[in-house]
């Protein structure tokens, strides 16, 4: 657990805890935190971490106060001001999120891609990006693949492979990602 003043006791000064998408990188303290504290998180990732919860470890968020992101619509969290955009990513419900107090712009942009489903909001953001940002914290998880992963050229052909295996297995399917 990262050493943050009122974290795990709830003191009061601690506005809310921002949470950019369901992977485990991501969430997986996040039931450490006083359960006073409020949560900021996506309807849709909420809902999937809780469903989740009996079957894998996540934590689980029900009975907190939470805070639902709608994308471009600010949420105040004591003297800050967030800004919630839905990002594409391979977690649904992903946001990058615009943290702005003092007349500062901090801008998080999580874990986001540009080839998946949604590749028109990453499209629609390189074109209208949030402009006089002061601090950019951005996320990368892949830079880029070795050969041997370069079997799905996208996320279609993906899911024709699935459909495929699927339908030759006699009985239960099971996936291990
Ligand atoms: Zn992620």
């Amino acid at each position: 657990m990262p050493p943050v003043a009122g974290l795990r006791c709830g003191s009061g000064d601690l506005f809310g805890v921002l949470i950019s998408h369901p992977h485990k990188d991501h969430v997986g303290l996040v039931e450490y935190a006083h359960p006073s504290i409020p949560i900021g998180i996506g309807s849709a990732a909420r809902q999937i971490l809780d469903r989740a919860a009996g079957w894998l470890d996540r934590p689980r968020l029900e009975g907190r106060p939470l805070v639902h992101w709608q994308s471009g619509v600010v949420t105040q969290f004591g003297p800050f001001r967030v800004t919630p955009y839905l990002v594409d990513h391979s977690a649904y419900d992903a946001y990058a999120l615009l943290i702005e107090a003092d007349g500062a712009r901090l801008f998080y942009s999580g874990d986001f891609r540009g080839h998946g489903r949604k590749r028109a909001l990453f499209d629609r953001f390189v074109a209208e990006p949030p402009r006089k940002i002061d601090v950019l914290l951005m996320e990368g998880t892949v830079i880029g693949r070795d050969g041997a992963s370069d079997s799905f050229p996208n996320e279609a052909s993906l899911e024709e492979a699935f459909v495929e295996r699927m339908q030759r297995a006699e009985g239960l399917s099971l996936a291990w990602t």
